[in-house]
């Protein structure tokens, strides 16, 4: 088994051992691409919801929050697109029977030829060491030539037979690219089909076409249809954005990996109301803005990739990804679109409602334009999962499973462990968790040995633990153990908030 897809595994297994996430009714067999969170995977969660919510409203006087039904009128995803547009190629594979995304085939191709260009930089890279310069190996290495342009005819070729919504010139690129189903082995495919991507169900007890509803496949549209209620009621002034956090559903063709994509997930998404012309101003700052967002966590720059979108969705003039290296490749984390006045000009069309503004100092009514940040909240746990899991060696030669996770997000904040269980330990402990308790998360543990406390705390990523033992009965301190570096250190019990504090409120 590759290293990558071994640690895979393991972070899988890990969630479910210490309570993270566990498959959707595990006691039926689970349902595909469903999960549920446990006790420490919905505190990271909430956490980085917050993170992500106080960044946006806390920090933006011109962002406003909302929480629009997850039911919405069936016109909205007409208008949007949704119905006639939000769908994935689908093929089979006639000897596994198993399906796949047919631009996800493609995409894997270039991925791999991308990997062989990076191995030739790398090796280079060690051979000529401080004297490499990368963008002139790039332009005289053959290898390298020869495999970015087969990279650029296929990028090229492949945005083509998208925008054009061609299915059998996808069919013919898997053939002449050569794709080989990875379970099987073999070509034998099924011509390329659409599938659309959202889940229907029935309002009310009528079982007809006319009350079948959607469950939102995003959470923008909300915002959209909200739009002049909120631009009214809040009395915001352009630009201005409404934020917004919940469900969204998508029937996903391949759910293979674990919850970077699930079918019922949750989205952050702001849409940033802008002038007309202003849009690509706005699309850079919300670009520059969301990327210092994701390093503010202290999850490293090279972990994360900028990927500017060939194909764009049929509502966006501009368009990247900010991907993060998971265990199986850079993958997407969040999207920063600019979707134009298109969704707005589209309910205004199909509602005959006017969606506009009016700017008082030039006296003219128009539809603003919109630059959109959507990250996914279970892919950034995903992400900061994968990027905290440790195996380490200690000095004595035992071994920990550690999760860095950044302690502003970590489940578990403090931990109070009594030395032992009499001598009045376990009361003073009590009563110091008692008191500290209304300032972050924190968990009391006076069961097992010190060490095995203290691996149980690393495993769920708690930033720090205070051992309460018979000196703290004499002078009031404790000893206060750092996760990362296991670094202890003597403090009095009244310094044990600030300390805390300290580490889990950064700055943007
Ligand atoms: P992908 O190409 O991976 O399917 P997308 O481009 O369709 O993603 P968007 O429509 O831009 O995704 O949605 C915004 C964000 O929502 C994504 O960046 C991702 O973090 C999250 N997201 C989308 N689909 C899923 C899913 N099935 N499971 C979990 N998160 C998802």
């Amino acid at each position: 088994m590759a290293k990558n897809e071994d640690i895979f595994k393991k972070i899988i297994s890990h969630c479910k051992e210490y309570g993270f996430v566990y498959p959707s009714s595990e006691i039926y067999d689970g349902l595909a691409a469903v999960y549920d969170y446990g006790p420490n995977g919905v505190e990271l969660k909430n956490n980085i919801r917050d993170y992500w919510w106080k960044s946006m409203i806390q920090h933006h006087e011109n962002i406003v929050g909302l929480d629009a039904a997850i039911f919405m009128h069936p016109t909205v995803w007409k208008a949007s697109g949704h119905v006639d547009a939000f769908k994935d190629p689908l093929i089979d594979n006639k000897d596994s029977k198993k399906r796949y995304r047919a631009d996800v085939l493609i995409e894997e191709h270039i991925s791999k030829l991308e990997e062989k260009i990076n191995k030739e930089i790398k090796k280079a890279k060690k051979r000529f060491g401080e004297k490499f310069d990368e963008k002139t190996f790039r332009e005289t290495n053959q290898r390298v030539i020869d495999n970015q342009k087969k990279i650029d005819d296929i990028n090229k070729r492949f945005a083509d037979l998208i925008n054009n919504n061609d299915l059998q010139g996808l069919r013919s690129l898997i053939d002449e690219l050569q794709i080989a189903c990875p379970v099987s082995g073999s070509r034998n495919w099924t011509d390329v089909r659409q599938f659309n991507l959202m889940f229907s169900t029935q309002m009310g007890s009528l079982s007809d076409d006319a009350s079948s509803i959607y469950l939102r496949p995003e959470t923008a549209q909300g915002i959209f249809v909200n739009y002049l209620n909120v631009q009214k009621t809040s009395r915001k002034k352009l630009p201005f954005g409404i934020a917004q956090i919940g469900k969204a559903f998508r029937n996903e063709i391949v759910a293979r990996q674990f919850i970077f994509r699930m079918r019922e997930f949750e989205q952050m998404e702001m849409q940033y109301f802008v002038k007309p012309g202003d849009e690509k101003e706005w699309y850079e700052y919300w670009k520059n803005q969301r990327v210092r967002w994701h390093l503010a966590l202290g999850i490293p720059n090279d972990k994360f990739r900028l990927h500017d979108h060939d194909k764009l969705a049929h509502y966006a003039n501009a368009a990247l990804d900010i991907e993060y290296e998971f265990p199986f490749g850079f993958k997407e984390v969040e999207g920063v679109h600019s979707r134009t006045d298109y969704d707005l000009s589209a309910h205004q069309n199909f509602s005959g409602k006017k969606l506009q503004y009016y700017d008082p100092d030039t006296r003219e009514s128009f539809v603003p334009y919109v630059v959109e940040t959507s990250i996914g909240l279970d892919r950034m746990f995903l992400a900061i999962l994968a990027n905290s899991y440790c195996e380490e060696t200690l000095e004595d030669g035992s071994q920990r499973t550690v999760l860095k996770i950044p302690p502003l997000v970590a489940p578990i904040k403090l931990t109070v462990l009594p030395l032992t269980k009499k001598d009045g330990l376990p009361e003073k402990a009590r009563e110091i968790m008692d008191n500290i308790k209304y300032d972050f998360m924190c968990q009391y543990d006076e069961k097992d040995a010190i060490g095995r406390r203290y691996r149980r705390q690393d495993a769920i990523g708690t930033p720090y633990c205070i051992t309460v033992d018979h000196q703290t009965l004499e002078d009031n301190s404790v000893t206060i153990r750092e996760r990362d570096s296991m670094q202890q250190d003597r403090i009095k019990i009244e310094n044990i908030s600030e300390i805390v504090n300290k580490k889990i409120n950064p700055r943007l």
